[in-house]
């Protein structure tokens, strides 16, 4: 069967930058399992998805504004380091979930300096055009209870 909406679809994939550096691969691990047509996986990865069948090979370009967005410099904020009082050691690369005007946001330290800590808001994959190379493992009718929950489950999914 091909992909379409209501279909569980389970597939590898290498993901990479323009460079070619590795983000992220399931490599090593069960195929990703997502529900299609309900917005599980970036938009753009799943449009390319769409009628495809199971052992195909494809390499999807994402560009970053159809994948995490692009950078968005309003998302970066300097902060005096009293506002991180009980916290013993503010380091780079420290991860906080911060309330902000755009809901509930993990927000990530990027720069130390004296006493200004230097925040960022933006998803750490944000501006990054993004290079997918997928095979698919399997194409499925979802169950009424993966319908449900707007999910896929099972190895690769979803388990509760
Ligand atoms: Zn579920």
């Amino acid at each position: 069967m091909n992909i379409t909406h209501d279909c569980v679809a389970s597939f590898h994939y290498i993901l990479t930058d323009n460079s070619g550096k590795i983000l992220d691969s399931s490599e090593g691990h069960e195929p990703l399992s997502y529900l299609h047509g309900a917005g599980n996986i970036i938009p753009g990865l799943e449009s390319a998805l769409e009628g495809k069948v199971v052992g195909e090979k494809l390499s999807v370009n994402v560009p970053a504004a159809q994948a995490y967005g692009v950078h968005d410099n309003s998302l970066i904020q300097e902060l005096p380091s009293t506002m991180f009082s009980g916290i013993e050691q503010i380091e780079v690369g420290m991860e906080f979930h911060a309330e902000t005007e755009h809901g509930m946001q993990v927000v990530t330290v990027t720069k130390v300096e004296g006493d200004k800590v230097t925040i960022d808001g933006n998803h750490p994959l944000a501006g990054i055009d993004l290079n997918f190379a997928v095979e698919i493992t399997e194409v499925r009718a979802a169950t009424e209870e993966e319908l449900t929950h707007g999910h896929a489950h099972g190895a690769g999914g979803h388990h509760h």
